[in-house]
Formats: C-alpha cells, structure tokens, sequence
C-alpha cells in the first residue's frame, strides 16, 4: 500500500475557525485550489466534513486544550464529478501561544478508507459464513428430524428411513470436521507431526478407503513398485489423498478416477485424474480459496462448503509441497500434489 501522505490544516481561533495553513494534500483530495482553501472558514472551504460532529470536536479542543485522537469519519468527496466516500481518522491538536493560550488547531486527517473496506470486507465474509453454516446445517437437520418423527409417529421400525438418518448425520458429522479444519487453520498455523512413512502403503490405504465409497466409480494406481522412505504427517497426507479421492468421486458420474504416483528424485508426485464435468476456466484461479464453489459444484447441487481444497492446499504446504489442478470442461479434473520425501526444515 502506497502511504499517502496526510491531510494537515491549520484553524484559527476565532467564529469562523479560518484555515491559517493547509498542506497540498488538502487540495488534492478536495480538487480545490490553494487560494479556494487559505484564509477561508474550514466549514466554508471544505463543507464535506461539516455536520459530523467535527464542530463540536473542535469547539472542545479550543475551550479546554486538550488534543482529541481517533475521531473516524466518512467524508463524501466530489472527485471529477464522482462521489467518493473516503474515511478520515482525524487528530486535533492545539497550538499555543507563549502564554499558554490556544491559538489554533492543526487538524490532520489520515485516509484510512483501505482498512475500512478491508474491516468491512471481514465482517461481511464473516457473515456469509455464518449465513452458509445455518443453511448448510439445516438441511441434515431437518431431514434427520423429519424422519426420526415419522418412526415416532408410526411406532415402527423403517430401514430407509433409518439408512437416511444415518446418512444425514454422516453428512453432520463432516460438515463439523470441515468447520474445525477451517477454524483451526484460519487461527494457528497448521501443526504437522513428522514421522516416518511408507509412501506405497499410505497410498494404497487411501485408495481402498475411496473405493469403498463407490461402485460407480473404479479407482486406478499406477504407482512404481518401490519408493524412498518419506517423513511427513501421515494423517495429514493420508487425509489430503482422501480428499482429492473424495472429490475426484463426487464431481463425475462414474467411470475411472486415476492416481499416477511418480518418483521425481527428492519427491514424490502425486496425480489424481477424474473423467467428470472438469472445472471451468474462469473458475480454477479462485478453487483454492475458502468458501468458493465453482458453478459446476452449484449447479448440480453437489454439497459442500468450498473448504476442502483450501485445508488439503495449506496442509500439503505445511509439508514444503505444493497442489496444482488442471481442468477442462468435459473432459475432467487432475489435481497434483508434489512432496518433498522430507518436510525441509526452515
Ligand atoms: P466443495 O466440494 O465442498 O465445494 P472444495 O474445496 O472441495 O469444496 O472444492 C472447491 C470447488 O472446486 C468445488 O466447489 C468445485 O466447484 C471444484 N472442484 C473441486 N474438485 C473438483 C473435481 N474433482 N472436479 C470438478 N470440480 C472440482
């Protein structure tokens, strides 16, 4: 961020409260002259900032003396004829005469609209959050209740209803290991437990754990028949693998999910290849953030809270790895995690 330089303007004592001095940043801001702004009442020469509180502030700071700090205003600026709203954070400060009067005030006003927005931006990202938990949690909830009342009602025992239960409250249960991942990796950088790992071995379990997901789908390792010992977090990587699986299986329909493992030296690469509705390009730039679900995912009303990538990203990083993806409508997503056999040390 470029650091702008304050707005600085000297105030007389006085009804008027004439401006004394201004800095050319005063005229920058305001698309004034220096001649349009020197020698004139400030509420006069710069009205915007009248009507705020501002008069009172200053009526204050020339009875008592005392500086104020911190007063946070929005200002409506008429900019090239464009109506800005910027955020000033103003600051009086009284000057002195030799005899301990108040002369005048030195008012300067930092713009501080950036932290503004970016405040704003959290509070509303935040709220959205909340907004798509409650909605994300409703529907297994309710359909959990829904069901659980019909057996009440009905005083009998009912398999699908049961196998509904039981499914929706799968569903709960993920969606609240999702919250805690994301939480936990918002507020403390990801904690990895290095140790050692079979790198075939981890693969393979996590395959077979994909596998028993699904039956439309078949999933494929080609993998070399040995690899170097690595050092990773095993729960961590195996959970990242599972994920990419997981995904792989949910957005096609069926057919092969691919998993390519590669040798490259120091690391390991890791390719997981579906053949499903592939990821649209204006989309792939932004799958890695949290809470963003591309149209693909929405459309088909595939659930989920765009997390997963963002947790697998940020744990395969934490091991000194990285996660690609390359996808093409129609034709399928390969999501790419490389990893060093061992996690270097910084
Ligand atoms: P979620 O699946 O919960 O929406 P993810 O973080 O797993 O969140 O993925 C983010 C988005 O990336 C998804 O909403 C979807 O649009 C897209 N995506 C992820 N994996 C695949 C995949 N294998 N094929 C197609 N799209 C995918």
């Amino acid at each position: 961020m470029l650091l702008q330089a304050p707005v600085a303007i000297a105030v007389f004592r006085g009804p008027q409260q004439v401006i004394e001095f201004a800095n050319p940043r005063v005229c920058e801001l305001w698309g004034r002259t220096l001649e349009q702004v020197f020698g004139r009442p400030l509420f006069e020469a710069l009205p915007e900032v009248a009507g705020q509180g501002l008069e009172a502030l200053l009526d204050d700071v020339f009875a008592t003396g005392t500086p104020h700090v911190g007063s946070e205003l929005p200002v409506s600026l008429d900019r090239a004829g464009r109506r800005d709203l910027v955020y000033f954070n103003f600051v009086y400060a009284p000057v002195r005469e030799p005899s301990g009067e108040v002369r005048g005030v030195i008012v300067v006003a930092t713009d501080v609209s950036e932290q503004v927005q970016m405040r704003e931006r959290a509070e509303t990202e935040r709220q959205e959050f909340v907004a798509m938990v409650a909605h994300e949690l409703r529907n297994p909830i309710t359909s959990l209740m829904g069901y659980a009342q019909l057996m009440q009602r009905r005083e009998r025992y009912d398999a699908r209803a049961m196998e509904t239960i039981i499914t929706q409250a799968q569903r709960l249960d993920r969606l609240t290991v999702d919250l805690r991942e994301t939480v936990r990796a918002r507020l403390v950088a990801l904690a990895i437990t290095p140790g050692p790992v079979d790198v075939r071995s981890l693969v393979l379990a996590a395959t077979e754990q994909a596998q028993a997901t699904t039956e439309a789908h078949t999933i494929a390792v080609e993998m070399p028949g040995a690899l170097p010992p690595a050092r990773w977090d095993a729960d961590r990587v195996a959970q990242v693998l599972g994920n990419l699986l997981l995904n792989g299986i949910k957005y096609s329909e069926g057919g092969e999910v691919h998993v390519r493992v590669t040798d490259e030296g120091e690391s390991v690469r890791i390719a997981i290849a579906d053949r499903g509705n592939g990821i649209p390009l204006e989309a792939l730039p932004h799958i890695f953030e949290s809470f963003y679900r591309a149209e693909n995912a929405v459309s088909g009303s595939r659930r989920g809270m765009g997390l997963v990538l963002p947790i697998s990203k940020a744990l395969i990083e934490a091991h000194g790895g990285a996660l690609t993806v390359e996808s093409r409508v129609g034709a399928g997503s390969t999501f790419t995690l490389t990893l060093p056999y061992d996690i270097p040390t910084p």
